[in-house]
């Protein structure tokens, strides 16, 4: 299915569920901003398709959103947590397919599992995961065999590899060894140029011979 065509709603607009918004909107899918205060609806008119004043704890409103029609519903009520539960209750009720819930601490995640939440994200915990190990040193993501003796690999740039350019890091001068891709952050590059100075936490999608990956490899892990 094109992201076109995938429908959204997120419910609570503070500063996490607006970027949830605004990071949908921008990749071309459909979105419903709802949250309880006029303001912060108004403020999301410009990140989603639909932006609704709605008290997501009330039963009948939240059937009247139809949310059982799209195929997922974010949940960003964070301090509130007594809303927070009755939401995600009241959204598996009314039949959404998929219910993702942001929680605040370990036991909110407990409950909110209990309740049938289909996931549920703690932000700060997530993102010092994800920073920590954009920290370690040439962390190697994954090893995709291709057939024909050829593999592909992710390789995320530790701070060894800061500083350099694509062609000095040794993985990329090996015979038959091809750079795919490049990514800093959301932004993909294909084919970049070898003079591209890497940062910490850039991202190379190399392809090559798997014997001369899998030595190469062997270094940088
Ligand atoms: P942030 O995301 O900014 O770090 P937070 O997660 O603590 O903060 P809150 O400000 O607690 O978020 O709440 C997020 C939003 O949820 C607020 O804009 C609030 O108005 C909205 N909200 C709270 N209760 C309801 C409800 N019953 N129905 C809909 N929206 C609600």
């Amino acid at each position: 299915m094109n992201i076109r065509d995938k429908q959204f709603a997120v419910i609570g607009l503070g500063r996490f569920g607006l970027s949830v918004c605004q990071e949908l909107t921008d990749e071309g899918a459909q979105v419903l901003a709802v949250d309880v205060d006029e303001e912060k609806v108004k403020a999301a008119m410009n990140f989603s398709t639909q932006a609704i004043v709605a008290n997501c704890t009330i039963e009948e409103t939240v059937y009247e959103l139809k949310l059982k029609d799209y195929d997922m519903v974010m949940i960003a009520i964070g301090e509130d947590i007594n809303a927070s539960i009755l939401a995600t209750l009241v959204a598996k009720e009314s039949g959404a397919k998929s219910v993702w819930v942001k929680a605040n601490d370990k036991y909110q995640v407990k409950i909110l599992q209990k309740l049938g939440a289909d996931h549920v994200i703690m932000p700060e915990r997530d993102m010092g995961i994800r920073v920590a190990r954009k920290m370690l040193d040439r962390r190697v993501l994954e090893f995709t065999e291709l057939g024909s003796g050829l593999a592909m690999t992710e390789v995320v740039a530790g701070s060894s590899m800061m500083g350099m350019s694509i062609g000095q890091i040794e993985l990329c001068q090996e015979e038959g060894v091809q750079v795919l891709g490049f990514k800093r952050g959301p932004n993909m590059t294909k084919a970049p140029s070898m003079e591209t100075v890497l940062e910490i936490g850039d991202m190379l999608i190399v392809a090559g011979p798997q014997p001369v990956l899998t030595k190469q490899l062997k270094t940088l892990s």
